[in-house]
């Protein structure tokens, strides 16, 4: 099998399935016990928080874990609005990225139901989103992804945030699809909250981050024992927190490498299959994209057919993000960024580079296959 799907999910990388299961059968105890079976808990889920904080640029007490990429969304998008509601602006307006993975889109379209002004935020045809846009004084959160899933552009967070700053509001960057592909600085990019997820970059699925910057005013958004100083309780899942420690560190000690090796193979991708195909798009800027991702179209040809031919031959892409797909709805990214035919676009996702007879067996299927679409009008999808 191919699997070139990895901005849906990665399989848990060996090492740290061994560190999952090592605490999960060594270290049971509840983190909040003060016997010491708790408070060897308690030290793996500090130890992890400090070695995840240094990997982000962040301070360790500005790492709150949570369940992953949608749980952190839905709290930086949806606590920024309560703080802001609490005190005295009763429609606090929240400007969000067109391109915005749905779990904070949706998070975005729930407070606008409890009386947000919420805008959307439009990107030019290459998916880069502009550095000069219309603010408000009431304007409370900016919100924007780091790398977007499906298309691997990369944007300019730092001028966002401080477009952001200047009008007082906070900016929000959601990283899950950038971990694991350019160096994270939380501090230097500007970010005052951020959202990370660990089964992007190998650890389980389940567990993420919540960054929080010092001295922002934060509200609880699972009310309960306290846990995680008080804005997220329940019981921490101190196996998966151990893991996530584990994958960011191995992510870490091969990212530039990896990253370097990715982009050649994305260009050697647009070579071979633009070779083949002179009306192949790719979408989304080539200038300032990750090597990762690869988000391509062919006229005439139905994404999920290529899908789902790629898939008889053991080889898994995707035709939009793996939260959308099964809906049959084109992208709303491309979509947002202009693209006509968004129903034709697939996206081959990478963590590290194939081998070359894989990257060759990859390129070689995906002619046969659009040739094959259209000698014969494709496969029946219904
Ligand atoms: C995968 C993804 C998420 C959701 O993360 P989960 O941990 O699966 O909830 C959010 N944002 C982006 C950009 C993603 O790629």
């Amino acid at each position: 099998m191919i699997y070139a799907d990895c901005a849906a999910t990665l399989p848990v990388s060996p090492p740290v399935y061994e560190e999952v299961c090592r605490v999960m059968k060594e270290c049971w105890g509840n983190p909040s016990s003060i016997y010491s079976a708790g408070r060897q808990a308690k030290n793996i889920i500090e130890d992890a928080r400090e070695r995840c904080a240094a990997l982000i640029g962040a301070y360790p007490d500005e790492v709150f874990f949570t369940s992953g990429g949608s749980e952190s969304n839905n709290h930086a998008i949806k606590t920024t609005f309560l703080s802001a509601k609490s005190s005295e602006n009763t429609s606090p307006r929240i400007i969000i990225s067109a391109t915005s993975h749905h779990s904070a889109l949706n998070a975005a379209g729930a407070v606008k139901e409890q009386g947000a002004e919420v805008t959307q935020l439009y990107p030019d045809k290459d998916g880069l989103l502009p550095l000069s846009f219309p603010t408000a004084d009431d304007t409370v959160l900016l919100s924007a992804e780091l790398i977007n899933n499906e298309t691997g552009v990369i944007q300019d967070v730092k001028s966002l945030s401080d477009r952001a700053h200047g009008c007082g509001a906070v900016f929000h960057a959601d990283c899950v699809a950038a971990l694991g592909h350019i160096k994270i600085d939380c501090h230097a990019m500007g970010l005052d909250i951020a959202s990370f997820s660990g089964h992007k970059v190998g650890a389980p699925k389940g567990i993420g981050i919540l960054y929080c910057k010092r001295g922002l005013k934060r509200h609880s958004f699972i009310h309960g024992g306290g846990q995680e100083r008080g804005i997220r309780a329940g019981t921490e899942n101190t196996a998966y927190i151990a893991g996530l420690a584990a994958a960011l560190e191995e992510n870490a000690r091969s990212l530039e490498e990896r990253e370097k090796n990715l982009l050649s193979q994305k260009e050697c991708l647009i070579r071979t299959l633009g070779g083949c195909f002179p009306d192949m798009r790719v979408n989304g800027s080539t200038q300032r994209s990750t090597g990762g991702i690869l988000n391509i179209s062919f006229e005439g040809i139905s994404g999920d057919e290529l899908v789902l031919m790629l898939d008889r031959e053991e080889i898994c892409i995707s035709s939009g993000s793996a939260c959308a797909a099964g809906a049959l709805t084109p992208s709303h990214v491309l979509r947002a960024m202009g693209v006509k035919q968004a129903g034709n676009a697939v996206r081959l996702s990478f963590y590290s580079p194939l081998g070359e007879d894989e990257r060759d067996r990859l390129c070689s299927c995906i002619i046969r296959s659009v040739q094959k679409i259209r000698e014969t009008g494709g496969i029946n999808l219904s």
